[in-house]
């Protein structure tokens, strides 16, 4: 039994180790194009790989994945972020779980995720074979290589990422969903810029209109906008904003309250300090100098005393605070993480076998499926989990199928 895992990224490698584990007497061979296995798993969570999330918080799995929920319902009951923590553990990686619920290595450095994977392999005699750019991939299976060779295989998971591979995958008649990329921070047209640095703890950020809508710490920076409430709403709106050509209207609640909620804790500060200036008096949560900007926002004098405001005043404080308005002008980068939206449409696969339903043998895993999530160790999860189903369902069938030879 031949079975060839292309890419040897973290979905690859994952699958390669669980059919190994299943298959001892299988040809295994992971074919990567680039010159290293794990590049990207290197890289992530800013060189310390945060490779899961404890889930908490998420009661619905849209929030954490916006495109492929169903699908990462199943995998993760298979095999789930506890899963993920047991499997690392066993093979000696201690594990930390941070406030924020994301789970990163206790060394804090990818590489012992990639020393992890890439030894497993070699105890496994699952060779790598690098420089190994798959170019096309006929039915049955047979696989064409930049560097024009060719190799044969019974059985093969794709686990390219991103969108590098789908010409040869749309070549086998597969649908692939217009990739676009997720996770960017918003480039805004505002002096809000000057106030760089400042960070709002519990805010929320929305396009009106849509249902868009995304709460969690908000960083201004010095091109725009950032922090995981506008990382998540990159997300969340990542098709909508790349079909406006990341031109958007976005609302900004400063405080992630209803403006009835507003309205009355303005009231309570106009009744217990009528004579003091609108400046000298916000909520706690919001920085002096960024409230000063909120009243510039609401038309308001800053040197004002809270009695003279009127009804009028603070109606429009506590509009401008739940819901400050922003031209979005353009998309930014986040170093941290980027991932795409789109890939082979979860409709051409068996959710339960990640099987190709017009090429049976033909498996996928990761990034490389239109399924992408927000920031915090789900992308990676996805990776573990779905590179997981595909091997213990290739791995049942290819026992099935030798079994048939006997
Ligand atoms: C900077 C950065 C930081 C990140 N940090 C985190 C994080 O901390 N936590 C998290 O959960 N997610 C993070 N992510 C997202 C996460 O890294 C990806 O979702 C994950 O790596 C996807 O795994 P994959 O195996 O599907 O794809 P990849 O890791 O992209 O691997 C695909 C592999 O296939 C190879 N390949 C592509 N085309 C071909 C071809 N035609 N032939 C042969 N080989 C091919 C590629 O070279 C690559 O090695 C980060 C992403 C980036 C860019």
């Amino acid at each position: 039994m031949r079975i060839a895992v292309i890419g040897a990224g973290a979905a690859g490698c994952f699958s390669a180790i669980e059919l190994g584990r299943r298959l001892p007497d299988a040809s295994i061979s992971v074919y990567e194009a680039g010159k290293v296995p794990l590049a990207k798993v290197a890289i992530t969570g800013g060189g310390r790989c945060n490779l899961t999330n404890s889930f908490a918080g998420i009661d619905n799995l849209t929030k954490a994945y916006p495109r492929g929920e169903r699908l990462m319902k199943r995998a993760l009951s298979a095999f789930s972020h506890e899963d993920v923590w047991k499997w690392f553990e066993k093979e000696g990686v201690r594990l930390v779980l941070q406030d924020d619920n994301c789970v990163f290595p206790k060394s804090q450095d990818a590489m012992q995720i990639v020393r992890t994977l890439t030894g497993l392999l070699r105890r496994l005699d699952v060779p790598i074979f690098t420089g190994k750019k798959v170019v096309s991939l006929l039915p049955g299976f047979r696989i064409g290589f930049a560097d024009g060779t060719q190799a044969e295989a019974d059985m093969v998971i794709v686990t390219t990422g991103g969108a590098k591979a789908f010409p040869f995958l749309e070549a086998l008649g597969l649908e692939i969903v217009p990739p676009v990329p997720s996770l960017f921070t918003f480039n805004i047209d505002s002096p809000i810029k000057e106030l760089m640095g400042t960070v709002v703890e519990k805010a929320s950020a929305s396009i009106p209109g849509t249902a868009f809508k995304a709460a969690g710490p908000l960083l201004v920076t010095d091109w725009g906008m950032s922090g995981p409430a506008i990382l998540k709403l990159s997300s969340y709106a990542a098709r909508y904003l790349s079909e406006n050509g990341y031109k958007a209207t976005i609302a900004v609640n400063w405080l992630n309250r209803t403006s009835t909620e507003a309205r009355e804790m303005l009231d309570g500060y106009a009744a217990g300090n009528p004579r003091k200036q609108l400046s000298s008096v916000h909520p706690d949560e919001l920085p002096s100098r960024l409230w000063d900007h909120i009243l510039a926002q609401a038309g308001l004098d800053a040197g004002k005393k809270w009695a003279e405001t009127g009804r009028k005043g603070l109606n429009r404080l506590a509009e401008v605070l739940t819901g400050d308005i922003y031209s979005m002008t353009g998309k930014g980068r986040f170093k941290d993480e980027f991932v795409t939206c789109g890939g082979v449409a979860l409709s051409e696969i068996n959710m339960s076998t990640m099987e190709s339903r017009k090429h049976p043998g033909l498996y996928f895993a990761g990034e490389v499926l239109d399924i992408d999530a927000i920031t915090g160790g789900f992308n990676l999860q996805a990776a573990w989990s779905t590179g997981y189903v595909a091997a213990v369902s290739a791995a049942t069938a290819a026992g099935i199928s030798a079994a048939g030879l006997r």
